[in-house]
């Protein structure tokens, strides 16, 4: 995606200001977003391995950095892993050291700001619905494609989180009965299927195999098989090399019946699919709403619901962030006072009156 536009080119105001971080398991990246979902500053800041302290210090300097230069109401933090539903602590964090790490207080303590903290797949489906792919839809089911699978739901203008903070954890269903091993301890689940980890571990094996289809991607690496990574088929796919297509289109074919599952389950009007994956676009998309059409449920009887690349790029999992974590402070729109706190829709056409909702007292404003 291209850069987003300065503030003055989309014709907005721009109201209250909040910083969203993006903490990956090698960057965290930091932006002050408007209510438009416009990036106005950021930066980006190596993770430091495994260290819970040298993570917050690094989270808390990006914070403070663009604090020195913006004026923000509050910070959203977007993390992968489990994070409860009071958005309060991350309970296990595959790249991080995190074990039931009460982030949300920390952080807001340390900056004395109101602060959320949200599963980084929740906070990229709500930037697509607000500002994105998705914008408008009633019930958006947003699947991100990298080493694994990530999944959010919006439904009605609220992100559905589950019960204890779990739902969307759609990579981790089953759709191989005795398949392969995925390091949630199950065999066969979808993310062993449909992810960027999927094409690289494919590409490989048909390598080591000796199959003369790889001979143009072994030789694209120097004749290194490790070297063959999701990245790697996504290139070369896109200048057309048959045996990466063909790997998408084996991708593609899972993705669609994953899809489908999920239409079954959730019936929604509208998928957004995000992910470096889907730089390849139609490669990906194409035969995944194939087999998606090919196997779902009611067929012929019901609107087939659109299966569309997401709109915001790398930014969006901080750009939802920040958007939750303003609305939740109740810093708000005039649009959003009509009756909404997460389910505001404003577009940042209106922002130019905001009243500020007894931050101290009440930082998880928006629950109800
Ligand atoms: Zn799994």
């Amino acid at each position: 995606m291209s850069a987003p536009a300065p503030a003055e080119e989309r014709g907005s105001e721009r109201g209250p200001l909040a910083i969203g971080v993006d903490i990956g398991g090698t960057k965290v990246a930091a932006g002050v977003v408007d209510p438009g979902g416009r990036v106005l500053g950021q930066v980006r800041r190596p993770t430091p391995s495994r260290d819970v302290v040298a993570v917050r210090d690094t989270l808390l300097g990006a914070v403070r950095s663009l604090r020195e230069q913006f004026d923000v109401v509050a910070v959203g933090v977007g993390a992968a892993g489990f994070v409860d539903a009071d958005r309060a602590t991350v309970r296990f964090s595959p790249h991080l050291a995190w074990r039931d790490e009460p982030l949300r207080d920390e952080i807001s303590q340390a900056l004395d700001l109101p602060v959320i903290v949200e599963n980084d797949a929740n906070a990229a489906a709500w930037a697509e619905w607000r500002f994105g792919a998705g914008r408008g839809e009633s019930r958006l089911v947003c699947v991100t494609l990298g080493t694994g699978i990530g999944g959010g739901i919006v439904f009605d203008g609220r992100v559905q989180r589950g019960a204890s903070g779990m739902a969307g954890e759609f990579g981790h269903m089953i759709v191989v009965p005795d398949g392969h091993r995925c390091e949630c301890g199950n065999r066969g689940c979808w993310e062993q299927y449909a992810s960027g980890n999927v094409l690289g571990r494919e590409a490989r094996e048909l390598a080591r195999a000796g199959s003369p289809v790889t001979v143009p991607l072994v030789e694209r690496v120097g004749g290194d098989i490790d070297a063959l990574v999701g990245q790697v088929i996504t290139v070369a796919a896109g200048e057309g090399d048959p045996c990466a297509v063909e790997l998408f289109e084996e991708v593609g074919r899972w993705l669609g019946i994953g899809l489908a599952n999920l239409a079954a389950a959730l019936d929604p009007g509208i998928f957004v699919i995000g992910g470096g994956v889907c730089d390849a676009g139609d490669l990906l998309l194409a035969p995944a709403r194939e087999s998606f059409r090919r196997t779902l449920t009611g067929r012929g009887f019901r609107p087939v619901p659109g299966i569309v690349a997401a709109a915001l790029g790398p930014a969006a999992g901080l750009v939802g962030a920040a958007d939750l974590a303003r609305i939740a402070a109740g810093a708000t729109t005039r649009g959003d006072r009509d009756g909404v706190r997460e389910t505001a829709h404003g577009n940042g056409t209106v922002p130019s009156r905001y009243r500020l909702f007894g931050l101290a007292e009440h930082p998880e404003h928006d629950r109800h």
